[in-house]
């Protein structure tokens, strides 16, 4: 097998049928033995009829269907996990990810890189605030973490064995998976591309999962937040120093002191948001160490037809 497509599909029925049209027809020129791996993250509309009607008419159309909806990255891990392919194209469903850049990036990973990520020149048809969230959310992410995560990429690229391979004995809970891989490292290169409409429904993704998305990003990726709440703690308290000492000043040496309550209100509720702010950011990080020191099974397959002993 060279090549395994990887799909995360979560309520996609207006899109199945033209992504997979749109996909044989680039890939099928290609003269490559192929896999397709549809993964149904518990969608609730005909996207899992729709996969059976396309496995009853094409024997490289391989599902994984869970036994309910997962979230995105976990979707993509099963794919990853299942898929046969000496590389792995991970694409989205929605046909933003065009297609088309696929003999593109297979092109590229021959000439001897381990992963080539397709980078957006631009994007079309989302919210300003989304484009908006998502430019800052990359940047702030970039600047926090030792590792190069690159800037407007999400996971549509291609990724050789050896990666597949890494990303397997990577057994964290929470999936940042464009963290991860560039975690592992290799030769990376990429392409750009102008990122299309979604062609057909809505979003899976609501503002919940894209919260979760950044922040399982970040904590997996970076300590700062919990040095900045270190670092937090010692400016107030050395701005409470300060006031102190001049408080001692104003009432023993100047005598111009007045009694009041409302700076004590204003320091109180100030000291008291930071620590607020400062548990929850410890939080976020004990909530991960809690999820994996569980060690649940990251998703629970219901049916698949992809025979688990061909597996790599
Ligand atoms: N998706 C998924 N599970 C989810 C949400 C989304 O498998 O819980 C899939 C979805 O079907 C699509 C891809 O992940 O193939 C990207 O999702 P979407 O297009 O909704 O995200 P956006 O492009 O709006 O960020
Ligand atoms: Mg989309």
């Amino acid at each position: 097998m060279d090549l395994s497509i990887i799909v995360p599909i979560y309520n996609e029925e207006s899109n199945i049928e033209a992504l997979y049209k749109r996909l044989r027809s680039v890939i099928d020129p290609m003269a490559v033995q192929y896999e397709f791996i549809f993964i149904n993250d518990g969608s609730r509309d005909r996207s899992l009829t729709l996969i059976h009607d396309l496995t009853a008419s094409d024997p490289q159309v391989r599902y994984i269907d869970f036994s309910r909806n997962f979230g995105h990255q976990i979707a993509v891990t099963a794919g990853l996990d299942l898929a046969a392919g000496a590389a792995v194209v991970i694409i989205d469903a929605d046909l933003q990810d065009p297609p088309e850049l696929i003999p593109k990036l297979y092109q590229k990973l021959q000439e001897g890189y381990e992963v080539v990520y397709a980078k957006r020149r631009s994007r079309k048809g989302e919210s300003a605030a989304k484009k908006f969230t998502a430019r800052l959310f990359y940047r702030v992410l970039a600047s926090i973490t030792h590792i190069s995560i690159p800037v407007d990429t999400g996971d549509f690229r291609i990724i050789s064995r050896k990666v597949v391979n890494a990303l397997k004995q990577m057994p964290e809970q929470n999936k940042f998976i464009r963290g991860q891989i560039s975690w592992i490292g290799y030769r990376q290169t990429y392409l750009e591309y102008d990122r299309a409409e979604r062609a057909g429904g809505a979003t899976g993704y609501t503002y919940r999962k894209m919260i979760r998305l950044a922040l399982d990003g970040i904590t997996g990726f970076s300590d700062a937040p919990l040095k900045a709440a270190t670092i937090g703690g010692f400016i107030v308290s050395g701005v409470a120093f300060l006031v102190m000492v001049y408080t001692l000043y104003a009432r023993f040496i100047t005598k111009d002191y007045e009694p009041g309550w409302s700076s004590l209100m204003v320091s109180i509720l100030f000291m008291g948001g930071i620590q607020l702010i400062a548990i929850g950011i410890i939080g976020e990080y004990i909530a991960r160490l809690s999820a994996n020191v569980r060690q649940r099974p990251l998703y629970i397959i219901s049916d698949t037809n992809i025979p688990l002993e061909e597996v790599p």
